[in-house]
């Protein structure tokens, strides 16, 4: 029990974010003794895009108590099982990065390290087929995973396509019902306490005075306390990560419902595909530095699936983050802190690991520097983790097509980077360092997925018997076959959960 703690929780912003964080402090911080209060303005607005998540949100969601058949109705939700990336390696290439496992390992072994040794072996064929993930997502599939090991289903995660302004409507329907108030106004002015310098209030453009001990900013791009009225620097890493501008543009539903998110590379960036139950949302994300909105609009335009039902809406965006994400008494979620563009839909995911590491931290009054430093020390790692992932995608590309390319694919890359790639070039390692978000099957599905094939492989893997060895892959290449043969069409999986009164399925977040 804190001796003196946080009496009056301020939330500034009511998008993803706002919501989350809001629904989150309903469930684990509204003790009866504490106000917890969200402000937003309508006039303002969210940003409202933000459709693709990554596995840990099941475990976000089940934390807050959702039921999962409850929220896919809500949210016009799908399940997605990796992102299919076409034209990234070279023009005409494509590779799948799933969700879940890759194969199974051997006598301590990894099993790409098996793989790479078999590889040409007849019979063992390519790496995906030892992703039940990939091979789902190929035929148009999906069940819920199994916790028996024996099963390929096993090896299954899966994550969701969701509106996220439905999901935002959602949490806060739990958020409210939870004893969080909710204000409605624009802020005009932050008030600072005259000693330290902390935030001590915002002021509405109303007058209205709103007081608290601990400020969450989730107030967007405008980073309202954390940027503007505490000063943190913002980064930019916009050197690595060029694209700044999405235009973002819905079509309706296509048929069958596809169990993934595309990303689609074009001339001066990439196009998604978010499958929706009932719609689907398309977005060009590109560098203005390479084309300009005209022709961006015309391209997204000219390569969708469907006719649009809306007119392309232009969003724009800086690439980086905030120094520290808590500073004095204000911590920043969402755009609010940072952001980084969405080819590996991770921002909900970043907002996510922040709430739950805020809870990990919660503090009490004054709060303690080690608290905020181990704060910003974990976030740190987090952001950078995402930020190397998201550049490999470029720094790999073999196309020359377009200045863009030529840029991306030639430019200086960051040195934690740079080793990765150098390692796993020689014999195909890869290790996952410090809590990495993205764990070695999704670094192995890019880098082989763009075409760099390892020269040589562990040479542990020559200590146990061959034949053993290719006798055990080929079982389990058959039964990854034979599983994703069996499993229904996506959308009969979603029409049988929807029909369930609760969600029991077996839900297994890795
Ligand atoms: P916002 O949605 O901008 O909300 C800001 C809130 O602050 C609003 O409620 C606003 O009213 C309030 N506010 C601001 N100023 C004031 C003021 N003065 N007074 C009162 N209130 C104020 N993420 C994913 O995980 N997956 C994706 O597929 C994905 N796709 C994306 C595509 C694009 C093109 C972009 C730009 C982002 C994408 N994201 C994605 C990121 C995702 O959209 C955001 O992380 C998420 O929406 C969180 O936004 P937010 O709540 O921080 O900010």
């Amino acid at each position: 029990m804190t001796a003196n703690p946080i009496r009056r929780l301020l939330i500034v912003g009511g998008g993803t974010a706002g919501w989350m964080m809001a629904a989150a402090a309903a469930r684990f911080l509204a003790d009866g003794q504490r106000s917890i209060t969200l402000v937003e303005s309508d006039a303002i607005g969210t940003v409202g895009v933000g459709e693709a998540t990554i596995p840990p949100i099941l475990g976000f969601n089940r934390l807050l108590g959702i039921d999962e058949a409850e929220f896919l109705r809500a949210t016009g939700g799908s399940f997605k099982l990796g992102i299919e990336f076409v034209g990234w390696g070279t023009e005409r290439g494509r590779y799948f990065h799933p969700f879940g496992t890759l194969g199974r390992s051997f006598e301590g072994l990894s099993f790409h390290q098996i793989w790479l040794k078999l590889r040409e072996k007849a019979g063992v064929g390519d790496i995906a087929d030892y992703s039940i993930a990939a091979l789902a997502a190929a035929q148009g599939r999906f069940a819920p995973p199994v916790s028996d090991p024996r099963s390929p289903l096993s090896g299954l995660a899966y994550a969701y396509h969701f509106d996220a302004g439905r999901y935002a409507a959602f949490l806060r329907a739990r958020a409210e019902a939870g004893g969080v108030t909710r204000v409605e106004g624009r802020i005009a002015a932050v008030e600072h306490d005259l000693i330290d310098g902390s935030v001590a209030s915002v002021r509405l453009e109303d007058g209205r005075e709103l007081a608290a001990d601990l400020f969450v900013d989730c107030s967007g791009f405008r980073s309202l306390l954390l940027g503007e009225a505490l000063s943190v620097p913002w980064e930019d890493w916009s050197h690595w990560l060029p694209c700044d501008r999405a235009l973002a543009v819905p079509t309706a539903r296509v048929d069958p419902l596809p169990p993934f998110t595309r990303s689609t590379a074009r001339a001066a960036g990439w196009q998604w595909r978010i499958p929706l139950q009932h719609r689907t949302g398309n977005g060009y994300v590109y560098s203005s530095g390479f084309t300009d909105d005209c022709e961006a609009e015309r391209l997204l335009l000219a390569h969708l699936d469907g006719a649009p039902l809306d007119a392309p809406r232009l969003l724009r965006f800086a690439t980086g983050r905030r120094a520290r994400q808590w500073e004095k008494n204000v911590v920043a979620l969402g755009l609010a802190g940072g952001f980084l563009e969405p080819l590996e839909s991770t921002s909900i995911h970043l907002i996510q690991e922040g709430i739950s590491k805020l809870m990990a931290l919660f503090p009490g009054r004054p709060i303690a520097a080690v608290e905020r430093d181990t704060y910003n020390r974990m976030m740190d790692a987090a952001y950078v983790g995402v930020r190397d992932f998201i550049i490999l995608h470029y720094h790999l590309t073999q196309r020359r097509d377009s200045a863009f390319w030529r840029h991306v694919g030639s430019m200086d890359i960051p040195d934690t980077l740079q080793a990765k790639i150098t390692l796993f070039r020689e014999k195909g390692r890869l290790f996952r360092y410090d809590d990495e978000l993205f764990s070695i099957p999704s670094w192995l599905a890019v880098m082989l997925g763009q075409g760099v094939m390892p020269e040589g492989y562990d040479p542990v893997v020559d200590a146990l018997a061959e034949d053993r060895l290719l006798t055990a892959v080929l079982d389990t290449r058959r039964a990854n076959l034979a599983a994703a043969r069996a499993m229904p069409d996506h959308a009969q999986a979603l029409a049988a959960l929807a029909a369930l009164p609760a969600s029991r399925w077996p839900i297994a977040p890795r």
